[in-house]
């Protein structure tokens, strides 16, 4: 297809200025332009945080999220429409937030920032503090957020298993198991960490059957989408202690409604679904966009291509 103009819709404010991609992508030879939903019309192409139903006048989009599941994709498909996604960038972010989750909960930090707005000088109990090396953490997802968190926490001394449909080995995993022994592994780990896309494979993947396969004394994390979690059911293990904690990017209805009893924790550490912001994050996105632009001018596949 001829592209001409590429818009940078508007919601992606919500993770960058709009602005700084637009400028970053300035140089291609290409028009490239801040767009509302009344601007989509004059695009050939758009650099989106959502989806809007004006895209299926366009040629290619792109979310500047890995999940695509918020897009429907059969009907990007009718439409002839290409989709491509911002997955491969989030390694370093989210596995530093995760690594930051994990360190939280060792060293009892949330609980002296809890402390802190109370103004209280509140030791944790002798036995509560731990130190990471000698413990596991489970990923189940061995993607770019799985092998940042693998690699984060490899760093920090924590042995590191995986779950992959295959079971192959993944670089960074030190043991790598085939989904069918989800319960196995989990059943072994201090903590447990969600990276897998949202799929109707893994929609409510962790439920009670799956908490109670965890120890009582490990954490829970999900840093993938809300829905992979049967929220109840968490909520449930938590209030029966059949957990330690959890620490939750991500919830089957975001903003987090204020009457989720995950907000009043002591053991819950609640995130805004921000796991993976940076400053760098436009040029990130930007990086991906302008290797699709230079292909679509070579004739080449485009990258990170899901429809
Ligand atoms: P990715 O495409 O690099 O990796 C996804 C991995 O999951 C792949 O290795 C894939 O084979 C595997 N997978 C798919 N279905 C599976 C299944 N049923 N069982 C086991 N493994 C399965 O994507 P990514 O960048 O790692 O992102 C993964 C997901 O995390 C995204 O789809 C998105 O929903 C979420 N995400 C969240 C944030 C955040 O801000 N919290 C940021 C980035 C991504």
């Amino acid at each position: 297809f001829e592209l001409e103009r590429l818009g940078v819709h508007e919601s992606v404010d919500a993770v960058f200025p709009p602005a700084e991609l637009a400028a970053f992508l300035a140089d291609l030879s290409i028009d490239v332009a801040v767009v509302d939903d009344d601007g989509i019309d004059d695009c050939d192409a758009a650099v989106t945080l959502v989806y809007r139903e004006a895209f299926l006048e366009l040629d290619w989009i792109h979310s500047i999220q890995a999940g695509f599941d918020r897009f429907p994709r059969a009907v990007l498909e009718d439409h002839d429409v290409i989709l491509t996604n911002s997955a491969g960038i989030h390694d370093r972010t989210v596995g530093e937030t995760v690594a930051g989750y994990v360190l939280m909960f060792s060293r009892r930090l949330h609980d002296y920032v809890a402390n802190q707005q109370e103004r209280r000088w509140v030791r944790p109990e002798w036995d509560e503090g731990f130190t990471l090396p000698g413990s596991t953490a489970c990923v189940v997802g061995t993607g770019t957020l799985g092998s940042g968190v693998a690699e984060t926490l490899g760093a920090l001394g924590v042995r590191v298993t995986g779950i992959r449909r295959s079971g192959d080995p993944v670089p960074g995993f030190d043991e790598v198991y085939a989904s069918d022994r989800l319960l196995e592994a989990i059943g072994d780990a201090d903590f447990v960490i969600v990276t897998v896309p949202l799929t109707d494979e893994t929609h409510h993947l962790f439920d009670a059957e799956t908490f109670d396969a965890m120890r009582d004394d490990a954490y829970f994390v999900n840093v993938a989408r809300g829905s992979v979690v049967d929220e109840p059911a968490l909520i449930d293990a938590l209030e029966a202690g059949e957990l330690a904690g959890a620490a939750l990017d991500v919830f089957e209805e975001e903003p987090l409604p204020e009457s989720s009893p995950l907000w009043g924790m002591d053991e819950v550490i609640v995130s805004p679904h921000a796991a993976a912001y940076t400053r760098d994050y436009f040029r990130d996105v930007g990086e991906i966009v302008r290797e699709n632009v230079k292909r679509l001018e070579t004739g080449a596949e485009f990258t990170n291509r899901v429809v």
